[in-house]
C-alpha cells in the first residue's frame, strides 16, 4: 500500500475560542504552513461549523462560556459521524485539573497557552498524520474485505461470502420465523459452449449471465458463484410460489439472450432447482441439499427449466 504524503493543503482545521485574539493567532500560525481553517467563537458555534464541512481536527479551547471545552467534547464523541475527528485541547496553565476530564471524554492532546509555534505545528502534524493514516488502513481494510468476499471472474459473491450470508439469513429464519427461498442454477450443456467457442468465450459468457441475473435480482437477494458454472440465489422472505416465478424468469431471461462471437451468436440455457425453508431444518446445508435435489430433476426433465422440491 502506498502511503499518501503530508500535505497541510488538504486539511482543514477547525479552531474553537471565546477569544478572537486567540483564533486570529492559532489561525495565522496554521495558515502559514498552509493548512485550511475556520473558526468559530463558541461551542454551539462550532457544532454548526461540524455540520457543514469536513473538518480533519479540532484545536478546542477548554474554558468557554455556555458551552465550554468538555460539553463540546462530549458531544462529539458520542455521535458516530463526528467521533473520529481528532480533538487537541487549548489551555491556560491553571486550567490542568480539567485535563484529566478531557482525556477521559476522548481528547487526544493539549497545548499549553501561550502558544509556541513549534509545538503547535508538531502536535497538529503528529495528529493529522495519525489520522491519514489510520483512515487509509480503514479504506483499506474495507477495500480488501470486499475483495475476499468476491468471485474475482464474475464479481458476484464468492461460495464462501455466500454461505455467511446464507447462514445468516438462517439464523434469522431459525430465531424470527421468516422465510426464504434458495435456487441453485446450473448453465446447460456448458462444456459443449466451452468446446466449440473456446473458454475465453466461456468465461466472458459466465460474466454476462451473472449481469443479466444480478440486475434481475432484488437489491437485498443474494447471488454467489457455488463453483464451475453453478450458481446460488438466495431470497429472503420469498416464498415458494414467488421463488418459482422469478426462477421461471431467468430461464426465460437467459434463454433469450443471444451474445455475440466471432463464431457466430452463442445462446445459453440454464436449469434451476428450488427449496424453501422448512421450520425443521437444523443446518443450512439442508436447504442447499433439497436445492440441489430439484436442479437433478430439472436436468432429467430436459433442462432449460425450474423444479420446485417435492418431498416424494
Ligand atoms: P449439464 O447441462 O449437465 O450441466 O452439462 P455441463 O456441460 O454444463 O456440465 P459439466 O459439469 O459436464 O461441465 C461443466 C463445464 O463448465 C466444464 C467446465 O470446463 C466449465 N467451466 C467451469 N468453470 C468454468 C470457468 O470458469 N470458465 C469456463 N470457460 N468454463 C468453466
Ligand atoms: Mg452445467
Ligand atoms: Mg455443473
Amino acid at each position: 500500500m502506498q502511503l499518501d504524503s503530508f500535505i497541510p493543503e488538504n486539511f482543514l482545521i477547525l479552531i474553537v475560542d471565546d477569544i478572537s485574539h486567540n483564533l486570529k493567532l492559532v489561525g495565522e500560525m496554521l495558515d502559514e504552513v498552509g493548512y485550511n481553517t475556520t473558526f468559530a467563537i463558541s461551542g454551539s458555534q462550532a457544532l454548526n461549523r461540524l455540520q457543514n464541512n469536513q473538518i480533519d481536527l479540532i484545536l478546542l479551547d477548554l474554558m468557554m462560556p455556555e458551552m465550554d471545552g468538555l460539553q463540546v467534547c462530549k458531544l462529539l464523541k458520542s455521535d458516530p459521524e463526528l467521533q473520529e475527528i481528532p480533538i487537541i485541547f487549548l489551555t491556560a496553565n491553571h486550567e490542568q485539573d480539567n485535563l484529566v476530564n478531557a482525556f477521559e471524554l476522548g481528547a487526544i492532546d493539549y497545548i499549553t497557552k501561550p502558544f509556541i509555534k513549534n509545538e503547535l505545528l508538531a502536535r497538529v502534524k503528529t495528529h493529522l498524520t495519525l489520522k491519514q493514516t489510520t483512515d487509509n488502513l480503514r479504506k483499506a481494510l474495507f477495500k480488501l474485505k470486499r475483495l475476499a468476499q468476491l468471485d474475482p471472474l464474475t464479481q458476484i459473491l464468492n461460495r464462501r461470502s455466500f454461505f455467511e450470508f446464507a447462514e445468516a439469513e438462517f439464523n434469522r429464519s431459525i430465531r424470527d420465523g421468516t422465510i426464504f427461498s434458495l435456487l441453485m442454477l446450473d448453465l446447460d450443456h456448458f462444456k459443449q459452449i466451452n468446446d466449440h467457442y473456446g473458454h475465453q468465450i466461456g468465461d466472458r459468457t459466465l460474466i454476462t449471465f451473472t449481469s443479466v441475473v444480478g440486475n434481475y435480482l432484488r437489491e437485498f437477494d443474494h447471488f454467489g458463484r457455488y463453483g464451475g458454472e453453478e450458481f446460488v440465489i438466495l431470497l429472503p422472505e420469498t416464498n415458494l410460489e414467488d421463488a418459482f416465478q422469478l426462477a421461471q424468469g431467468i430461464c426465460r431471461l437467459i434463454a433469450d439472450l443471444s451474445i455475440p462471437t466471432e463464431k457466430g451468436n452463442l445462446q445459453i440455457t440454464v436449469s434451476i432447482g428450488i427449496a424453501i425453508f422448512e421450520s425443521q431444518d437444523t443446518r443450512i446445508e439442508d436447504i442447499f441439499d433439497r436445492a440441489d435435489q430439484s436442479l437433478y430433476q430439472a436436468k432429467a426433465q430436459g433442462r432449460n427449466t425450474c423444479c420446485v422440491y417435492q418431498s416424494n
